[in-house]
């Protein structure tokens, strides 16, 4: 029941989208985006990322699920990591997962409303977990949605932060990187970044 990552779609840039986009267009790295909707634990590809706590050992929603499909020996490796800071990333092996690696990236709390540090936490997580995977020549990463379920940031801002950090580090590193894949689990989400999408990623 696992998701090769042929089997995920590259998205497909729309021409002329209805808004102006804020990047120029760049075809070699629409060939690299892709939005999977379902489950992250399933898929087979270099690093899949967790949107954990500051603990790193182990939460609900989709950090319950990797370490649930991951099995034991993810939380023994965790906890010798001593935590991790909002907005940093740590990497560890993905033992029963499909995945070779999780990103451990530790998201904003934002029920108190969105800011600049939040912000800034948040892109600082995309741009982290994206340095841990090139440095450890991961050459395809899947996302979930950082921050939006329990920790309460707003989708509709949160999906801005992740398309500009990911588009502004694929135009420095388009080299190091075969597939970044936005992995959406709600039909909000997915209606959300197919919607930015072509803001970031424009069409022809
Ligand atoms: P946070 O604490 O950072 O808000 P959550 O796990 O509560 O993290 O939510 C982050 C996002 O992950 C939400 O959009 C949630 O719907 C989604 N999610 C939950 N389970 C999974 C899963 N198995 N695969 C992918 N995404 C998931």
């Amino acid at each position: 029941s696992f998701v090769p990552l042929e089997d995920v779609e590259v998205w497909t840039p729309t021409a002329g989208g209805s808004k102006p986009s804020y990047y120029d267009r760049n075809e070699k790295l629409d060939q690299k985006i892709c939005v999977y909707s379902g489950d992250i634990t399933k898929l087979e590809i270099d690093a899949i990322v967790n949107a954990a706590n500051n603990s790193l050992l182990g939460g609900g929603g989709v950090d319950g699920a990797i370490h649930r499909a991951a099995g034991p020996l993810l939380k023994k490796e965790c906890s010798s990591l001593h935590g991790c800071e909002t907005g940093q990333a740590k990497i560890t092996c993905g033992y029963g997962l499909p995945a070779k690696y999780v990103i451990h990236t530790v998201g904003p709390i934002a029920q108190g409303g969105v800011g600049k540090a939040e912000q800034t936490a948040l892109r600082s997580c995309y741009r982290n977990s994206l340095i841990a995977a090139t440095d450890n020549a991961a050459r395809s990463v899947a996302f979930p949605c950082i921050s939006t379920g329990i920790y309460g940031y707003p989708p509709e801002q949160a999906v801005h932060q992740a398309l500009a950090t990911v588009r502004e580090y694929l135009d420095e590193h388009h080299d190091k990187l075969d597939r970044v894949i936005f992995c959406v689990f709600l039909p909000k989400d997915k209606e959300l970044y197919l919607q930015n999408l072509p803001l970031y990623f424009p069409g022809p």
